[in-house]
């Protein structure tokens, strides 16, 4: 409560309480707990705030997930604010408590447990759900995704118990976890569904050498392979295929893309297409409810990285303390693979189109292969790997759309060549 001294006449030196607005926040994630920080910057005194996340803790970081399948790290290590954090900045924190619905004519969300919390204003940040294939057998005991800290308990659980593991997807985070498997000592398949890995960030040449590093790690790969049915009884057994192969498991981790988690906001009327559809504010059809993270469609495009989730919660915390001066604007994003000892980063569009041009270094023996994209003289793309230190340099050309005509012959050797000889 924030206490004023009311003014009026007939009224001087009577204290007055007024109390601040209301924010609920619905998702305890990445995207909701970055707003809340952006916004504390700017308004720490602006709100009541009030937090409902799923999951049973504090916000942690997603993205070291990976790390702690492998073993890196340990759960503790990638906890954001802590229960302490949430207490200290006075915020209500409902953790294991879901919202169920969303009432937008009294401004009162609902969670799981019965709870009712007011709002003046409501941030959505339900982030995505991972999509799980549905074959026969999808729902078998052993067949899990890759989303939060419970996936990964139960996959290291499974890997204490079991040997055999197949990872469906061959993706960023399907090569995350099938590495973090075996370093828990498991044997390893993935299944692809295309023949090349990392199909989204990688082009066929940078594909096919991370495959190579990775099977010489001791990892297996079934490409171009569809698979229609998880096979087994009280627990899995087996995956098979549209070509009636089969492969033993024990543990199935599907990491065949996600899908933004919009239920509650579709059931509470709020404008959704492929996600839920905000401005350049954050804001969506209803104005006193923002959206950010992986759960907002800006104009056509949807997120699953947190780079662009950073730059929306810059501008939904900016809006919600009512400095509303800040435009989401979408920019261009990089990867990196959290596996140890393989150097990989793409950035940009690495595909081009008639009117791009690329420039390619092929270095076999060291096991490198750079290729950039260029497109009227700037850079739009890179793909790199086995030799990743440019990999910031050349985001950042991407990023300022700098002409770099002029270091056309010098450019894939790098910064320090190309400044040294400016
Ligand atoms: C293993 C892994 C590795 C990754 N690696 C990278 C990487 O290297 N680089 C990168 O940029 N990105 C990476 N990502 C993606 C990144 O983590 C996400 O883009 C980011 O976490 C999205 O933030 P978010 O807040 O939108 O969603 P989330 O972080 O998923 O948060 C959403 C939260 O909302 C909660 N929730 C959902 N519904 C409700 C409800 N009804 N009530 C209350 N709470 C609810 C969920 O339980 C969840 O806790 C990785 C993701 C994973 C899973």
């Amino acid at each position: 409560m924030k206490t004023e001294y009311a003014v009026a006449a007939g009224a001087a030196d009577v204290p007055m309480v007024q109390a601040r607005q209301r924010l609920v926040v619905i998702g305890n994630g990445m995207a909701g707990m970055r707003t809340v920080e952006e916004l504390l910057k700017i308004a720490p005194e602006l709100y009541d705030i009030t937090v409902f996340g799923a999951e049973p803790y504090g916000n942690y970081n997603r993205i070291l997930l990976s790390p702690v399948l492998a073993g890196e790290k340990s759960v503790d290590d990638i906890i954001l604010n802590t229960r302490e954090w949430y207490r200290a900045n006075d915020i209500t924190l409902h953790a294991g408590d879901a919202v169920v619905g969303i009432d937008r004519v009294r401004r009162i969300v609902r969670s799981a447990s019965g709870i009712e919390a007011r709002y003046d204003r409501l941030l959505i940040a339900t982030g995505s759900k991972p999509f799980i294939i549905p074959v026969p057998g999808c729902d078998l005991p052993g067949v899990i995704a890759f989303r939060d800290i419970q996936d990964v308990e139960k996959m290291l659980a499974a890997s204490r118990d079991h040997r055999h593991a197949v990872v469906i997807g061959g993706g960023l985070l399907g090569l995350e976890a099938a590495n973090g498997l075996q370093r828990q000592g498991m044997s390893v398949t993935v299944v692809h569904s295309s023949e090349s890995l990392m199909d989204r960030q990688l082009d066929a040449s940078a594909s096919t050498l991370l495959k190579r590093s990775l099977e010489a790690k001791g990892l297996r790969f079934a490409m171009a392979a569809r698979t229609t049915e998880i096979v087994g009884d009280e627990r899995v057994t087996a995956v098979r295929f549209a070509d009636g192969r089969e492969i033993e498991a024990d543990l199935v981790v599907m990491t065949a893309g996600v899908r933004p988690n919009i239920a509650l906001a579709k059931e509470a009327g709020l404008h959704c297409e492929r996600a839920i559809v905000v401005d350049d504010t954050l804001q969506t059809y209803d104005p006193r409810v923002y959206a950010v993270g992986e759960c907002v469609q800006h104009r056509s495009a949807t997120f699953g990285l947190v780079a662009p989730i950073w730059d929306q919660a810059r501008v939904a915390g900016a809006h919600l303390a009512g400095a509303g001066h800040r435009r989401y604007v979408q920019r261009a994003t990089a990867t990196k693979l959290k596996v140890t000892g393989v150097d990989l980063y793409s950035a940009g569009d690495f595909i081009g189109d008639d009117s791009s041009e690329d420039l390619v270094l092929r270095d076999p023996r060291r096991g490198v292969y750079k290729r950039l994209v260029l497109q009227a003289g700037c850079v739009i793309g890179a793909v790199l790997y086995g030799d990743v230190k440019d990999g910031a340099w050349y985001f950042e050309l991407i990023q300022n759309r700098t002409d770099v005509s002029h270091l056309r012959g010098r450019l894939l050797f790098g910064k320090t060549l190309c400044e040294a000889q400016a």
